[in-house]
């Protein structure tokens, strides 16, 4: 069955080739992917004809980093950040010990409701790691969650290091823990920070993931500089994230790698910390893509727009770069090429405004402008089981 979408205010195709948006466009879905764009007066006709009156349409949002699987609430802990406590990466302990309680059921219905809340935003495709089980049995159910809701599931046994032997725990991440993840799995992660994992056991544990067949990503130069953005440089990671405290060097090495620089400005805002440099970033060539890395304790959000909207007031992106990087890039940094545009080819996952245009997800920042979610060619009915 087709669709023509028309009337459209502004199409925001972020495609790289063509033109990034047309005014007074039309779209037409065949199935579950996009068959035609371009202007209403030249649309082909269509089974089914959707008028969007005047709205702005974009691609759905594709939010590469998040931390949905978890249970248990670090409220408490946001308070006492903002009231002086700085955060420190050993908050995720307390994560642990409410994820390892928690059944199967309550983690696959808190994900549920995470997930919706993320289409409602506008997010059509989510990825999502494990990294609060930190034992075989817990990492690898946790990404069987995980599963039930997106492809791009990410085994981050390395998030923290629980108490004991630092050196056994990689073994372990290395060992049993990664046989028992892989199988739910397509990426392999790990927190490159002081206080979590140095360099030498990120390069470990990710060329034990590759040798399991599983992709590399990177957490890196979060709180501080450090080695990991110049080693996910080096291993040639489609994406290293964060990416808050870099030197002239790493630059040049995300430049010369290729390697997508994920910001996450959500962490900065929910911890007080300084906003990564995007205008830096891109005016050296370097590719950003935006996530929302949602999870309980250094950010919990999940919208892509409040990330855009801080991406554009604090990081010196445009408003079209910013929906770029939440798209285009974003599905880049999955090794995407289904998603993330809406040009012919690619799945009819589209968000509609309130709103004649894209600019408007930064002018209008907290209002709630997404008015329907498309997934896979047809609307996100919310779901009411959750
Ligand atoms: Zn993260």
């Amino acid at each position: 069955m087709s669709v023509l979408i028309t009337n459209i205010g502004e199409l925001f195709t972020s495609d790289p080739e063509g033109p990034p948006t047309m005014e007074a466009a039309a779209l037409v879905v065949d199935g579950a992917t996009v068959a035609w764009t371009g202007a209403a007066a030249d649309a082909p006709p269509a089974d089914e004809r959707v008028d969007v009156g005047g709205r702005a349409v974009l691609p759905g949002f594709v939010d590469s980093h998040s931390h949905l699987v978890f249970a248990g609430d670090r409220a408490q802990e946001f308070a006492a950040r903002m009231a002086g406590t700085p955060y420190a990466a050993g908050g995720i302990r307390t994560t642990v010990a409410a994820t390892r309680a928690a059944t199967d059921e309550q983690l696959t219905g808190h994900v549920a409701r995470l997930v919706e809340e993320m289409r409602r935003q506008g997010t059509t495709t989510v990825e999502i790691k494990s990294g609060y089980g930190l034992t075989v049995h817990d990492e690898a159910r946790s990404l069987a969650v995980a599963r039930q809701f997106t492809e791009e599931t990410t085994y981050l046994g390395a998030h923290v290091v629980p108490e004991g032997d630092p050196q056994e725990y990689v073994d372990l991440v290395t060992g049993a823990m990664l046989d028992a993840a892989s199988p739910h799995a397509r990426w392999i992660d790990v927190f490159c920070e002081r206080g979590a994992f140095d360099a030498d056991q990120a390069r470990t544990i990710l060329r034990a993931g590759a040798a399991a067949g599983l992709r590399g990503r990177l957490h890196a130069n979060q709180l501080t500089y450090g080695e990991g953005v110049q080693l996910a440089a080096d291993l040639g990671l489609v994406a290293v994230d964060h990416c808050t405290y870099l030197a002239d060097a790493d630059v040049a090495a995300l430049r010369d790698s290729g390697t997508i620089a994920t910001l996450l400005p959500g962490v900065e805002f929910s911890t007080r910390q300084p906003y990564p440099d995007a205008r830096r970033l891109l005016d050296s060539g370097v590719d950003v893509a935006l996530a929302s890395d949602c999870n309980p304790g250094s950010c919990f959000t999940s919208s892509m727009p409040l990330c855009i909207a801080l991406a554009v007031r604090e990081m010196g992106m445009t408003p079209a770069e910013a929906v770029h990087a939440a798209t285009y890039v974003g599905a880049r940094a999955l090794d995407r090429d289904d998603v993330g545009a809406l040009v012919p080819g690619r799945r009819a996952d589209l968000v509609v405004l309130d709103a004649p245009s894209h600019v408007h997800l930064a002018y209008r920042p907290g209002v709630p402008i997404v008015t329907a979610t498309w997934v896979g060619g047809r609307p996100h009915v919310r779901a009411t089981a959750v």
